[in-house]
């Protein structure tokens, strides 16, 4: 790409109300491209990579990073997590980078708040040795348009500050373009922003969305227009993820310390999307606050019957519940007493659990736990494992449950309050492995029993004896399947056993005559021996033919011939 004015680098971001992680691609990206656009550049002027492309084929890229005028990094993981085939950029990485570029150099994004690739670190904000690197200090979105733009043309004078949503308004149009560069297009999730920024009137201790201010909704007319250009563009899975809670959009103040939801607003979200966007694959969510439910359950109840109406199932309601003890509650500002929450947990399950077309239930609440506040005790842990337990001996559903030790940010009121971490490091850890064995392994039993068929996984790692695949969406399932299938294909699963926090299956319909040995003894109640008995007598004919030679009736739902 010889006229490559502007390289973005994607180095990956996963914040709590924000997720940029293939097959995701983040607003910043998009907004970025835009701002780009706005500023004079051509599509064509605009190359963007991720930092596993960057890996896996450095030699593409070497010549563009050093002729390119302008070196974009986007990065930074404020709630880091693992991922299936996916590493975030890291600080040597950068500098290599940038050490490659002649132009101008620009690192942003959640980074900015400082950079740690582990929970329960403190973040580091010295980032970077290199002198002739601008950190982006808001929002890169705008350093990157206004370094560009008549007056500023050098970013030391350049006044860091946040994007308007006019701006983003234009930005995400315009920047739309740039999924068709992602190394999973057409299959990758558009992570969208409705609005940042907490509506409550206190904060809970650890979190760094404050730091925007209160919340800037985006006009919904403004979002669907996003959707309508990157759906004319391709994009076929969606996911609402980019706001703190996804029941206070156009929320009104009342003075109270949560503001009053506003159905009417998510009604016309999801039905201008629906309408917009009538062939989309994935319409998922992210984020609900446990607090607006206990506080307005009648209007969160509505909300969550449209979401149900418009979406796309295999949806999951993240709740920040980070703690079932009252103490840590009240000492860390928290949104709600641990019997709210459960609530909100009956509430979800009330109208979301019935299961969808793709195998998955509609819509399933999510758990989120975080260790190391203020006032945690020995009892804290207790008082988690035995709410997570009651959730589970009462027969409702949680999708999944993120346990993690915080991580403390500058101007937070955790920022150096966090000793807590490291003395119950220990505790924490057996804990964690204690819910994964008593209450994920049953969950997960309940939430897809063996014999579901999921539908749509994508294949996107495998070896010589394993694959692992997940459906596109929110918190998606991990999927093992016991056979080198090729990456990047769309399979029907059948589900044959379940692990911790993943299950394994195999193709849906299994096709007997020709399938692989390993695949064949996965089935339920078929062990090696009577595998290899069965692969000796294939092919079958039929149904009938197959139960009239192996005496097997009980996998025939799982068959093909
Ligand atoms: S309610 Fe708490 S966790 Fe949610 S955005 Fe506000 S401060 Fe952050």
């Amino acid at each position: 790409m010889p006229n490559t004015k502007a390289v973005i680098i994607d180095g990956y971001v996963d914040e709590p109300a924000c997720f940029g992680v293939p097959p995701y691609i983040s607003p910043y990206i998009r907004y970025i491209a835009g701002a780009l656009r706005e500023s004079g550049f051509s599509e064509n002027d605009i190359h963007y990579s991720t930092i596993d492309s960057i890996r896996s084929h450095p030699e593409n890229i070497g010549n563009i990073i050093k002729r390119a005028q302008l070196v974009i990094i986007v990065a930074g993981m404020t709630v880091p997590g693992k991922y299936l085939r996916s590493t975030p950029i890291n600080l040597r990485e950068i500098e290599s980078i940038f050490n490659a570029s002649s132009g101008l150099k620009i690192l942003g994004g959640p980074i900015r708040l400082g950079f740690s690739l582990e929970g329960g670190k403190k973040a580091e904000t010295d980032l970077l040795d290199t002198a002739d690197v601008s950190i982006s200090r808001k929002d890169i979105e705008a350093f990157v348009y206004d370094v560009l733009g008549e007056k500023t043309k050098n970013p030391e004078n350049c006044e860091h500050r946040f994007r308007t949503v006019e701006e983003i308004g234009r930005w995400a149009i315009k920047g739309a373009f740039i999924i068709k560069q992602h190394p999973d297009y057409p299959n990758v999730m558009c992570e969208l922003e409705t609005y940042r920024g907490c509506g409550r009137n206190q904060h809970c201790s650890f979190c760094t969305e404050p730091s925007y201010g209160s919340s800037d909704y985006r006009p919904v007319s403004d979002v669907i227009s996003e959707v309508a250009e990157l759906y004319e563009i391709g994009a076929r899975f969606y996911r609402i993820g980019r706001q703190p809670d996804i029941l206070s959009y156009h929320a009104k103040d009342k003075g109270g310390d949560i503001p009053e939801p506003d159905p009417q607003a998510i009604l016309s979200l999801y039905k201008g999307i629906r309408n917009i966007a009538p062939q989309l694959k994935v319409l998922h969510m992210d984020n609900a606050n446990p607090g607006t439910i206990a506080k307005y359950p009648d209007l969160c109840k509505e909300i969550f019957r449209t979401i149900v109406q418009y979406h796309t199932p295999g949806d999951v309601a993240a709740l920040g519940m980070e703690s079932a003890d009252p103490g840590v509650v009240k000492a860390n500002g928290l949104k709600a007493m641990p019997d709210e929450v459960f609530e909100a947990i009956r509430i979800i399950n009330e109208i979301g659990r019935t299961r969808g077309n793709n195998g998955m239930p509609e819509m399933l609440p999510g758990i989120n736990l975080v260790h190391g506040l203020m006032g945690e005790s020995k009892k804290t842990f207790d008082l988690n494992y035995n709410f997570l337990k009651h959730v589970l001996d009462s027969d409702l559903l949680l999708r999944r449950i993120n346990i993690r030790q915080v991580m403390a940010f500058p101007d937070t009121p955790m920022y150096g309050n966090d000793e807590l971490v490291r003395k119950h490091k220990q505790i924490f850890l057996k804990y964690k492995e204690k819910i994964r064995k008593d209450i994920d392994f049953p969950m997960l039993q309940k939430v897809v029993p063996v014999g579901t068929i999921l539908r749509d996984v994508k294949c996107e790692i495998n070896d010589r004896k394993m694959s692992f695949g997940r459906q596109m969406g929110s918190y998606p399932l991990l999927t093992g399947i016991p056979a080198c299938l090729p990456t990047g294909r769309f399979m029907d699963i059948i589900v044959t056993r379940h692990g911790h926090r993943s299950i394994t299956g195999v193709p849906y319909p299994l096709k007997i005559n020709t399938a692989p040995l390993q695949l064949i003894q996965e089935l339920p109640g078929i062990g090696k021996k009577q595998a290899i008995n069965i692969q000796r007598k294939a092919p079958f004919s039929s149904k009938d033919d197959f139960i009239k030679r192996t005496g097997n009736e009980g996998i025939i739902p799982y068959l093909d011939f």
